[in-house]
């Protein structure tokens, strides 16, 4: 063995002794409310399946029809032989829902981060960033040559003064130089909401275009479920590059990115994580075009912000300090690794799945409890959690932020 691989254990027991590694759990059901891991059932708070579509019968059947039709496999990338009909089916429903030109879909919502950012960018551009953008974003702002600049979270002051100091006001017509302002819209592991009405002055006033990973706001945010751009009411002109992923409210896989004629045909000829890849099982298309429509009826919104609110005031009423989100994702600070592990242990025993997020998903310092609601949780699913934080906490006090 070369001596660079025997460095792997090491590195592995350093992790191990850090309270940063990493457990598969195996789910032995359904993804749900409820799931039976290690032959145990657990109520599960840590999906991402908000609204309960993993597993609803009309997009499992809508999954079942398309694979008894056309298969399982794409068997090619879109601009081979893979791109269905049923791939270009939700691509027209997808551009109609959030009201764009036209919608293009990728096979993961990592995928099309890299794909946009590098079809666009290159190294004489720059790319602007908030520091807790998913991890996607990031990587796409790296690998794509461009100068990168990172705001602190959510910080408008800190981003201007740090445009102000690295790009200077053009007139218009005057850029050759291409400009991203890429942001989390509700950010994945805290749950609060990208200030965009003031990113996007900014954007304005330095000629950065704004693209929105909406990975979290889709089916949570916006009267139709549009998301953040439904629920800012920012149109074409203003937000032109929308990303959002099909594999958490919608309850499937894939992902999308939706824009101008020029921006998706520009995804389409010079994306390498588009070309370069099978395209996603039609089945998925046809199970997530079913998603959509269950997607935009307000019913199952309406539940997760009533799950939402009693959540929220339960936890209030314990005491806890929560912060501010008003979406799906409720995330309780703890701060240490070992003791956000503790109690999500704590939990797990009382038949409670809350996992556990630490660095470097989250920064160092701030490892939580990602509480993740859905419109399928029942009030009785919430006091349920309430009950066991509650005992769990005053069994083993652990200081909350
Ligand atoms: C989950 C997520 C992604 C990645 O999407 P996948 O389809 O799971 O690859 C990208 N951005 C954000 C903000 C996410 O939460």
């Amino acid at each position: 063995m070369t001596s660079w691989l025997q460095s792997l254990t090491p590195q592995l027991e350093l992790r191990q002794q850090q309270n940063l590694y990493r457990q598969r759990l195996q789910t032995q059901s359904a993804q749900g409310t409820v799931v039976d891991i290690d032959d145990q059932q657990l109520l599960n708070f840590s999906s991402n399946d908000y609204l309960g579509l993993a597993n609803h019968p009309d997009v499992v059947n809508a999954f079942k029809n398309a694979v008894d039709s056309y298969g399982v496999g794409a068997g090619a990338s879109h601009l081979v032989v893979g791109h269905h009909r049923l791939h270009h089916q939700l691509e027209t429903a997808l551009a109609k829902f959030t009201g764009r030109d036209r919608a293009v879909l990728f096979s993961s919502g990592y995928m099309a981060n890299l794909g946009v950012i590098q079809a666009l960018l290159g190294k004489r551009d720059f790319i602007v960033q908030d520091k807790l953008n998913h991890a996607s974003l990031i990587d796409a702002g790296l690998d794509c040559g461009a100068k990168m600049l990172r705001y602190k979270h959510n910080d408008i002051t800190h981003l201007q003064q740090l445009l102000e100091k690295n790009l200077p006001e053009h007139g218009a017509g005057e850029i050759s130089q291409r400009r991203l302002l890429a942001v989390d819209g509700v950010f994945s592991m805290d749950g609060d909401i990208a200030p965009l009405p003031q990113l996007l002055e900014l954007c304005e006033q330095y000629q950065l275009a704004l693209m929105v990973d909406d990975a979290h706001g889709f089916g949570v945010l916006g009267e139709h479920g549009g998301g953040c751009a439904e629920h800012f009411n920012l149109s074409q002109t203003q937000l032109p590059i929308v990303m959002g992923t099909l594999g958490k409210a919608f309850g499937v896989s894939g992902a999308f990115v939706a824009g101008s004629h020029a921006l998706i045909e520009t995804l389409v000829q010079f994306s390498r994580s588009y070309i370069y890849t099978t395209a996603l099982p039609p089945a998925c298309a046809a199970a997530a075009y079913q998603s959509l429509q269950l997607l935009q009826q307000p019913e199952r919104r309406i539940q997760l912000r009533t799950s939402i609110a009693q959540f929220r005031d339960g936890i209030a009423t314990l005491g806890i300090p929560l912060g501010e989100s008003s979406t799906a994702i409720q995330p309780l600070i703890v701060g240490s690794s070992e003791q956000a592990l503790a109690l999500s242990n704590a939990l797990f025993e009382a038949g409670i799945l809350v996992t556990a997020i630490r660095p470097p998903t989250v920064p160092v310092g701030t490892a939580r409890l990602r509480v993740a609601l859905s419109a399928a949780h029942s009030s009785d699913h919430i006091d349920q959690l309430l009950n066991a934080l509650d005992h769990a906490l005053k069994k083993q006090p652990v200081i909350l932020r």
